[in-house]
């Protein structure tokens, strides 16, 4: 595993359990608004060494409940499902984030109920999804990973980062459709960190947002908005 970081506590980000994030290094998107830009374009710096997170991990036994395990990417990390093997025996339950461009690890993973939680970003309407990710995405994975998580996962949410420039109504109501209804869909308010892999893009107006996030709701899917 190539750990770019730690953060030792957070309460946001697993729903309802106390967890440490792990952030992995590198990606296979360039997403403009991505908010760890630095995992993704910069050279490794002060890379944490997996002994030193597991160390920490085994003396928060007992207080923490879990680990997110972010990046970057973390299924580009071959070692990845050797890693969260290590984590799960000292207890924790595990969250991965992830693009939906590995279906084959992310089924081994969830075929061995090795994780308890996906998060998976959706970029787009299937049409726009390469233009958002910077990347040429080859849509049959992020389908199939849509697909594995909803009938594998044992708790998932989907989640799309929303700016004027790049997501308009129509396609928001057709990246909802790609999750489909009865799935946890996040629509989140793109903030400007300062830090983006390319400027130029802007948060939507929150009350447009809503009414969007209304237009979903009214047709049966199970939207929210994450402000932060
Ligand atoms: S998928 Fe996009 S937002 Fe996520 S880490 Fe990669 S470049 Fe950043």
């Amino acid at each position: 595993m190539v750990i770019s970081g730690l953060q030792k506590l957070t309460l946001l980000d697993y729903p309802g359990k106390t967890a440490a994030i792990v952030f992995t290094y590198g990606c296979n998107f360039r997403c403009p608004f991505c908010h760890n830009a630095l995992l993704v374009t910069e050279k490794m710096q002060d890379v944490i060494s997996e002994e030193e997170v597991l160390a920490f991990l085994k003396k928060r036994v007992g207080l923490l409940d879990a680990v997110c395990i972010t990046g970057g990417e973390p299924t580009l990390q071959k070692d990845l499902r050797a890693f969260i093997v290590k984590v799960r025996e000292l207890g924790y339950a595990v969250k991965l984030d992830t693009n939906g461009t590995n279906p084959d690890l992310l089924d081994e993973l969830l075929s061995e109920g090795l994780v308890d939680y996906v998060a998976m970003d959706i970029k787009n309407a299937p049409d726009k999804y390469s233009l958002t990710a910077g990347a040429d995405v080859d849509l049959n994975n992020i389908f199939k990973s849509v697909e594995l998580i909803k009938s594998k996962a044992p708790d998932y949410e989907f989640r799309t980062t929303v700016t004027r420039e790049l997501h308009s109504e129509a396609d928001i109501l057709s990246a909802a459709e790609l999750v489909g209804k009865g799935s946890k869909y996040y629509l989140q308010q793109f903030k400007d960190s300062g830090c983006l892999i390319s400027d130029g893009h802007s948060p939507w107006d929150v009350n447009d947002l809503h009414k969007v996030c209304d237009r979903l709701l009214s047709l049966s899917f199970t939207a929210s908005i994450r402000e932060s």
